[in-house]
């Protein structure tokens, strides 16, 4: 079978310049059916030894305290089977399976619903995988998924000589109704990536914006739908509709298949969160399990070094996440082992058709009692990219399994991975052996990238997609975060040159400024170790930006790493954020 991915969510170096490729999907799936891919890693008969003791995270303001008193998660398992459909088949009543979910409780003005979607169990005769896809919710007064008809006609994907690709009649219908998502592309990418080498559960947290701006330009964000429609009012305070059961509706797709003939099923579970937060203000605190993967990795985090740099680089990591518009803290950090002898080896230099097997390791690596409420972060050697082809000429940063990961570990999505490029004991040489954390000032380039990128990844698993995708054609579904469609010339991609020198969009949130207003090039220079991080028309300057970031070794000044307020409330919606 050829599945490949562009991902959506790696960070990859060209040359001398870190770039996160970001790309809309492309699906190229046969039709045979096949069995499902796998990528195990041989065991080393023999593994080397280790040295020195485990690294155990000291990081100047985390704490179990920090976690917000006024949330509340409250789960509930759903379990129900029907039909398996094919890519090219029609999305019809018949083929839905309706769960009802208790949202009986009020959840506040910060609370939220996720629904995790997986299945399970689908009859032997269908190869490959049978993803569970989220095709309506109701509150019991409003539809948050509006699908076109052609959906219900001809399905999600037109399949011919064993080709299927993207129906882009079936999409997000807005001509009558708002809708959660802005498009097919946004909720496509909560439903599991049909053309990843594992399979990915269906995640979709409830709301997915909040905010009254929106619409008029080209570059338009529909009104949100849950500020203008979905949301009532408790108490003064708008919020998600309560006292009342919602109903979910999934179809379950199978990824090799045009069609598939009736008689065939799965089963579905569906994990429901609902999550009170009665704060007023965004945030809270989340736990940070770091997984040290394989022989070179533990032994760098063994030493004083390492460790001087682990702790530094989760300290980098809590800075980003305490800024006002995120208020994010650190809650408990955690650090964990795969050695060799449970295969860590295997992983250390991984490709991309591993990584769901590696994020499956969370199941067993992190202890139960810890399984939700924390972020896992793998710290592999490096990342390769063997899907495609396509970014061949990259090194890649890191990876996201998924934008809004689930708050369960065991999946194929459960985490993010970055590469260390085992470097973790030799980075940031002038930094003083005698403090636990390093300055900025002595902070090394590939460092500063390093905690950008961990920083980066965590964004996509709490739910954030890039501002512009790397094209510069395609955005995300936040007001107040600027667009930028500028290439660089001969590139094909926005950079930050790009963006900073030609580009010609306005932030309406911020006064109607183009990025060059905002930061005029006079007043940029990476030479003199001039930048200007908190220009907030400038795209790159936050933490979502596709690439990586113009930084000053010793000055320590670089590009901005900004979260928006609109950013802020949704990883504030993320269950994770406690
Ligand atoms: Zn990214």
């Amino acid at each position: 079978m050829h599945r490949f991915k562009l991902g959506d969510m790696f960070s990859a170096i060209a040359s001398t310049d870190f770039v996160y490729i970001a790309t809309a999907t492309v699906m190229i799936l046969a039709l045979s059916g096949c069995g499902g891919s796998s990528s195990d890693t041989s065991i080393a008969s023999s593994c080397p030894a280790l040295t020195g003791t485990p690294w155990v995270p000291s990081v100047s303001g985390a704490s179990a305290s920090n976690h917000n008193s006024s949330v509340k998660l409250t789960q509930s398992v759903l379990t129900s089977s029907g039909p398996i459909i094919g890519l090219n088949q029609g999305i019809t009543s018949s083929v839905e399976i309706p769960v009802t979910i208790d949202m009986s409780q009020s959840l506040g003005a910060l609370g939220s619903l996720t629904l995790i979607g997986e299945t399970s169990g689908q009859s032997s005769q269908i190869a490959g995988d049978v993803f569970a896809f989220l095709v309506s919710l109701n509150d019991g007064t409003n539809e948050y998924i509006h699908m076109t008809s052609d959906c219900a006609t001809n399905g999600l994907y037109l399949c011919s000589g064993g080709i299927c690709s993207v129906n882009t009649n079936c999409d997000m219908d807005w001509t009558s109704s708002p809708n959660a998502y802005i498009n097919r592309t946004k909720w496509e990418e909560h439903q599991g990536d049909l053309s990843s080498n594992f399979f990915e559960p269906s995640v979709n947290t409830f709301p997915t914006c909040n905010w009254t701006q929106g619409s008029g330009t080209s570059f338009a964000i529909p009104v949100c739908a849950f500020n203008s429609t979905f949301f009532t009012t408790v108490s003064g305070v708008s919020q998600l509709r309560s006292g009342v059961n919602y109903t979910a509706k999934y179809v379950l797709v199978a990824n090799s298949y045009a069609s598939v003939s009736s008689g065939y099923s799965a089963a579905l579970k569906v994990t429901a969160t609902a999550k009170t937060n009665t704060s007023a203000n965004v945030g809270g605190a989340i736990d940070l399990n770091f997984i040290l993967v394989g022989t070179n990795n533990i032994n760098a985090s063994r030493t004083t070094k390492g460790q001087q740099n682990l702790n530094t680089l989760a300290t980098q990591v809590a800075t980003y996440y305490s800024q006002t518009n995120a208020n994010i803290k650190l809650g408990s950090v955690r650090s964990y082992e795969l050695p060799c002898e449970s295969g860590g080896d295997g992983f250390a230099d991984a490709t991309i058709s591993q990584l769901g097997a590696l994020l499956q390791k969370s199941g067993s690596v992190i202890p139960s009692a810890e399984a939700t409420g924390s972020v896992n972060v793998f710290l592999v050697s490096s990342i390769s990219d063997d899907t495609s082809g396509a970014n061949s000429s990259f090194t890649i940063l890191g990876v996201d399994g998924a934008i809004n990961g689930p708050i369960e570990n065991g999946t194929a999505v459960s985490g993010v991975v970055v590469s260390t490029f085992d470097s973790l004991d030799t980075y940031n040489p002038s930094c003083s052996s005698s403090v636990t954390t390093c300055p900025l000032s002595s902070y090394e380039t590939d460092f500063y990238q390093l905690g950008v990128t961990v920083t980066h990844e965590m964004g996509h698993f709490l739910g954030l997609n890039h501002p512009s995708e790397y094209e510069g054609t395609e955005h995300d579904a936040i007001y107040d975060t600027p667009i930028c469609t500028a290439q660089q010339s001969g590139l094909g991609f926005i950079t930050v040159n790009s963006c900073l020198l030609n580009d010609t969009n306005q932030l309406a949130s911020n006064g109607s400024k183009t990025c060059s207003a905002d930061c005029p090039s006079s007043s940029y220079s990476t030479t003199t170790g001039s930048f200007c991080p908190s220009a907030l028309s400038c795209e790159f300057n936050y933490v979502m930006w596709w690439t990586t970031k113009n930084f000053q070794e010793g000055s320590g000044n670089s590009d901005g790493n900004l979260f928006s307020v609109g950013q802020g409330k949704i990883m504030t919606y993320h269950p994770v954020v406690q």
